[in-house]
């Protein structure tokens, strides 16, 4: 079933537990994600960024195959399809119109006022649709570790301008591989998690160690974003699979066991993130 955020996110704010948010890169990841999600019985948004979309081959595509795989493989919990990172308007819209049920719009690299006044655009044609909005204050920068933080003061007014229903903040957390230990300011969340009051994300929570993850889903985490984890576990697996057999060709013999791994990664993360959810 596939379903916008605002509802998950009620019940994993009052049970103090998360939503977890994983990237799609092709119809496996699709396949495999919901097929471990449902054996969890876990909610899942599946995330898609907009250089995603250009390689699956538009929006069209993308939703056409969650709302056929949702269905042939007969998943039973809520799903959200959610645009992930989207840097304007038109992505947005172009994402609602085919059927996405959850947006991302990141304008984070402009002025606050700029920030607010996009974000504010889409949060109003979201709503025609019952689409969910999350925004971004504070930005990443190119590499791991490189970030400017949000302010919870600022944060407070960006949320009550807009209207958007979650927010990413940025308090140390980065995309990718963390190069040393990552630098998240877990009494910020706390404090912008008691300014604002609406559901907050964490992006690039891969690589954090189970205790981080817990830590900021108490400190009012509701959605976590992981993709680099998956991502590396099915790089190692198909490296190591090329390296041991020299012969196989055929793509399936060599993407399953791959599959397999990042599965795996999806069942361990789920069993800290959603612990709490009685679905
Ligand atoms: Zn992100």
């Amino acid at each position: 079933m596939l379903v916008n955020s605002k509802e998950l996110f009620v019940s994993a704010q009052k049970k103090e537990y998360a939503i977890p948010a994983y990237n799609i890169n092709n119809l496996e990841w699709i396949k495999y994600i919901l097929q471990a999600c449902n054996e969890d019985n876990s909610p899942v948004i599946l995330a898609v960024t907009p250089l995603s979309i250009k390689y699956f081959g538009g929006y069209k595509i993308v939703s056409n195959l969650v709302k056929d795989l949702i269905e042939q493989l007969n998943i039973r919990i809520p799903v959200v399809l959610h645009l992930d990172h989207a840097k304007d308007f038109y992505s947005c819209k172009n994402a609602i119109d085919n059927g996405f049920t959850s947006v991302m719009i990141d304008a984070s690299y402009s002025s606050f006022d700029e920030n607010v006044f996009v974000t504010s655009k889409v949060v109003n044609y979201a709503k025609k649709y019952n689409v969910s909005v999350e925004a971004q204050l504070g930005s990443f920068g190119d590499d791991a570790n490189s970030y400017y933080c949000s302010n919870a003061d600022e944060c407070k007014e960006f949320v009550l301008s807009t209207g958007i229903d979650s927010l990413a903040p940025v308090v140390g957390n980065a995309h990718g591989l963390y190069k040393d230990e990552d630098q998240i300011d877990f009494v910020l969340l706390a404090d912008i998690c008691k300014a604002v009051k609406i559901p907050l994300v964490l992006h690039g929570a891969s690589g954090l160690d189970d205790n981080k993850l817990k830590t900021a889903i108490f400190c009012g985490v509701t959605k976590v974003n992981i993709s680099t984890d998956l991502m590396c576990a099915w790089a190692n697996s198909v490296r190591k699979y090329l390296e041991n057999d020299k012969d196989v060709y055929d793509p399936r013999k060599i993407i399953i066991p791959a599959m397999d791994c990042v599965k795996e990664v999806i069942h361990r993360k789920n069993k800290i993130i959603n612990s709490k959810n009685k679905l």
